[in-house]
C-alpha cells in the first residue's frame, strides 16, 4: 500500500514518470491536469470552468480543484493507494489534502520531487508544443506556469520537507535513466513501497 505525491515543475516529466510508476508498481495514478483536460475535451461544466485558467497558465481555483480531488480520493480503486501527479500545488491544497487523509485515517508514504532547470523546462515545453498540441504550451504561458511553480509550489515542497523526507530526483536525462533514479529514491525512503 503506497500513497505518493509526484511534484515537479511543468515539463519536468512528472506525467511520464507517474505513468511508469503506476504501471511498474501497480499504483493508481491520479493526474489533476489529465482530469481537467478530459473535462475540457468532454465540454463538461468543470471543463468549461477550468479551461480559462489552464489556457492562461493559471491555477484552477483551489475550491474547484480540491473538491474534484476529494471525489476522486473517495473512489474504491484508490483506497489501497495512489500516486497524485500535480496535486497539491498550493499551500491551501496541502491543508485540504491533510484534511482528507486524516478523515480517512491515512497518511502519505512518499513525496517525490522531480527537478530540472528552467531553461531545460522551457526548451522541452516548446518542443512538446510542436507535437502534443496542448493549448498551454506557448512561451508566455509556459513562463507563467514556471512562475507559479516557483512562487507557490516550492512552498508546498518546503512544507513537506519540514515533515518528512522529500525524495529529490534529477529529472534531466534519458526517461529510463530518470525512472531508475525514481525507483531508487522511492526505495530509499523510510516507508518503502
Ligand atoms: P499539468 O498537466 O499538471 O501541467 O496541469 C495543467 C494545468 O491544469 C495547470 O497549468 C493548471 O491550470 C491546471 N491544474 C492541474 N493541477 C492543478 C492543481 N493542483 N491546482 C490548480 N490547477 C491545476
Amino acid at each position: 500500500m503506497t500513497r505518493m505525491l509526484m511534484i515537479g515543475p511543468p515539463g519536468s516529466g512528472k506525467g511520464t514518470q507517474t505513468e511508469r510508476i503506476s504501471s511498474t508498481l501497480g499504483i493508481v495514478a491520479i493526474s489533476t491536469g489529465d482530469i481537467f483536460r478530459h473535462n475540457v475535451a468532454a465540454a463538461t461544466r468543470l471543463g468549461r470552468e477550468a479551461k480559462k485558467y489552464m489556457d492562461a497558465g493559471e491555477f484552477v481555483p483551489d475550491h474547484v480543484t480540491n473538491s474534484m480531488v476529494r471525489n476522486r480520493l473517495n473512489e474504491a480503486d484508490v483506497q489501497d493507494g495512489f500516486i497524485l501527479d500535480g496535486y497539491p500545488r498550493t499551500s491551501g491544497q496541502v491543508d485540504y489534502l491533510d484534511g482528507i487523509l486524516s478523515e480517512q485515517g491515512n497518511s502519505l508514504d512518499v513525496v517525490l520531487r522531480l527537478d530540472a532547470a528552467d531553461d531545460e523546462l522551457v526548451r522541452r515545453l516548446l518542443l512538446r508544443a510542436t507535437t502534443d498540441g496542448r493549448t498551454d504550451d506557448n512561451e508566455a504561458v509556459i513562463r507563467r506556469r514556471l512562475d507559479l511553480f516557483h512562487t507557490q509550489t516550492e512552498q508546498v515542497i518546503a512544507r513537506y520537507s519540514g515533515r518528512r523526507t522529500v525524495a529529490r530526483v534529477n529529472g534531466v536525462g534519458d526517461v529510463d535513466d530518470v525512472f531508475d533514479r525514481v525507483l531508487h529514491a522511492i526505495s530509499a525512503v523510510d516507508a518503502p513501497v
